[in-house]
C-alpha cells in the first residue's frame, strides 16, 4: 500500500489521499487464471477459445478459522462455488460447448439432478446456443426457474432421473445435438480433471495427501483421479492423493458397493436427502469410482442429513463459503474420515466444495418453456411449435 498522507472533505464525504505517482498503479495485467490454461492437456485445438465466460481458476482457500475449529492445520478448501453458475458443472459444460461452437452444432442437451442443467442453460445462453434440458419432476423449482430465465427448453420426465438421461441421450442421437450427459461424454471428465491441476499448482506444485469429494454420478471424483494420474505421467508428481468419496446416508449406492453389501432399490431414497446434487440411484460411472478410490488407497463413506446441514453451517460460519448440502458433503465427511483413520489431522487435506445454493430471484420466467415428456415424439412436437 502507498502510505495515506491525509484526507480531504468532498461534499461531506471523507477521501483518503496518497502521495500520487504512476508507480502506485498495478503493473501489467497478468494472463487470467482459468481452466483453458491447461488446454495442452484438453481436447481443444489451437486458436482462440470461443466459450465466452471465465471458467475454473477457482480459489484454494486456507480457511484459518475452520482449521483452528476442526484441529486440522493443513486443511484447504477448493471453492468450486465461484464458477459462473455456482458449481463445478460449469467446467464440463464449457468444454462441451467449446467443442460444439467449433463444429457448428447449435443445440446442447443434458439430463440433470439440477446443477448440470443450470450450468448448461446458462452456458448455452452466453454462447448463443439452444439448450434442451431433461429433469425429473422433483427438480427444485428455483433451479427450474434459472433454466427458463436462461431461455432453455425444459422437459420434465415423470419416470425420474434415469429415464431423463435415456431420453436426453436418445434425443442427442436422433437430432445431432451435443450430448453433455455426465459420464456419457468423455469431455465432462476432461474438463473436471483441471481441478486436480489447479490444486497442484495452488499448493506450490505439490499434491495433497488426501482429497475428500462428494460423489453422485461419479465424474467429479474420477476426473480428479485422471488429473492426478496425468501429473504423474508428465513427470510432475510421484504419487497420487488418496481419494475419499462422500455420499448421503439415504442414497449411498457406491458406499454400499464399496462395503461389499450392495444396496437394493428399496435401500436408496434420493428424496430423503437435501443433497440433491449427489442423490443418484444409478451412478453413471460407479464402477470407475470404485476403481479410482481403490487404486488411490482411499475410501467411500456416507454422512447423515444432520452432518450435511451442520457442514453447510460450518462452511458459512468458519470459512465464509456458502454451499448447498451436496457442496458441503466433503466437510461432513472429514470428521468421519478422521475418526476412521482414513485421514490424519496433520495431513494436507483438500475438501472439494462443489456448489452453492442458487436462487432465481424475482425475475419473471424467461422465454424458455417447460413441458412434460415421456418420449422422443413429444419432444419433437414441442420443439416443432417453437417460434
Ligand atoms: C453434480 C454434483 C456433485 C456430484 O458430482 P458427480 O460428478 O455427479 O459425482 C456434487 N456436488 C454438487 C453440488 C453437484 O452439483
Amino acid at each position: 500500500m502507498g502510505s495515506v498522507t491525509g484526507s480531504l472533505d468532498r461534499a461531506g464525504c471523507e477521501w483518503l489521499q496518497y502521495d500520487y505517482g504512476s508507480a502506485l498503479m498495478a503493473g501489467t495485467r497478468p494472463a487470467s487464471f482459468t481452466m483453458w490454461r491447461y488446454r495442452k492437456l484438453l481436447p481443444v485445438p489451437d486458436g482462440p477459445v470461443r466459450y465466452p465466460m471465465p471458467i475454473g481458476g477457482t480459489p484454494l482457500l486456507s480457511v484459518p478459522a475452520l482449521r483452528k475449529a476442526s484441529g486440522t492445520p493443513h486443511l484447504w478448501i477448493k471453492d468450486e462455488t465461484r464458477n459462473p453458475s455456482a458449481s463445478n458443472k460449469d467446467r464440463a459444460t464449457a468444454l462441451v460447448i467449446e467443442d460444439g461452437l467449433r463444429r457448428g452444432v447449435g443445440t446442447i442437451t443434458t439430463a440433470s439432478t439440477g446443477n448440470a442443467a443450470v450450468a448448461t442453460a446458462v452456458g448455452a445462453a452466453a454462447a448463443g446456443m439452444r439448450a434442451v434440458i431433461f429433469v425429473s419432476t422433483d427438480c427444485q423449482p428455483d433451479k427450474l426457474a434459472l433454466m427458463t430465465q436462461a431461455r432453455a427448453w425444459v422437459f420434465r420426465v415423470p419416470a425420474g432421473y434415469a429415464a431423463a438421461v435415456d431420453l436426453s441421450r436418445a434425443a442427442a442421437r436422433a437430432f445431432g445435438w451435443l450430448d453433455r450427459n455426465t459420464g456419457a461424454n468423455p469431455f465432462t471428465i476432461e474438463a473436471k480433471k483441471t481441478v486436480a491441476f489447479e490444486v497442484w499448482e495452488q499448493l506450490g506444485r505439490r499434491l495433497p495427501d488426501a482429497m475428500i469429494v462428494p460423489v453422485g454420478d461419479g465424474p467429479t471424483l474420477v476426473a480428479l483421479d485422471k488429473g492426478f494420474a496425468e501429473l504423474v505421467s508428465c513427470g510432475l508428481a510421484t504419487r497420487q492423493p488418496r481419494l475419499i468419496g462422500v455420499q448421503a446416508e439415504s442414497c449411498q449406492p457406491l458406499v454400499r458397493a464399496w462395503s461389499g453389501v450392495p444396496a437394493g432399490p428399496a435401500d436408496l431414497n434420493p428424496a430423503g436427502t437435501a443433497a440433491d446434487g449427489i442423490a443418484v440411484v444409478r451412478p453413471a460411472i460407479g464402477d470407475a469410482v470404485l476403481d479410482a478410490v481403490r487404486r488411490s488407497g482411499g475410501s467411500l463413506l456416507a454422512v447423515t442429513e444432520s452432518a450435511l446441514l451442520s457442514a453447510v453451517a460450518t462452511l458459512a460460519g468458519r470459512a465464509g463459503v456458502g454451499a448447498e448440502p451436496a457442496g458441503a458433503a466433503a466437510l461432513a465427511g472429514l470428521e468421519c474420515a478422521v475418526e476412521r483413520g482414513l485421514v490424519d489431522r496433520l495431513e494436507t487435506t483438500v475438501l472439494l466444495v462443489t456448489g452453492r445454493e442458487v436462487k432465481a430471484g424475482g425475475a419473471p420466467p424467461g422465454a424458455g418453456r417447460v413441458a412434460v415428456a415421456q418420449g422422443l415424439d413429444e419432444v419433437e412436437r414441442a420443439l416443432a411449435g417453437e417460434c
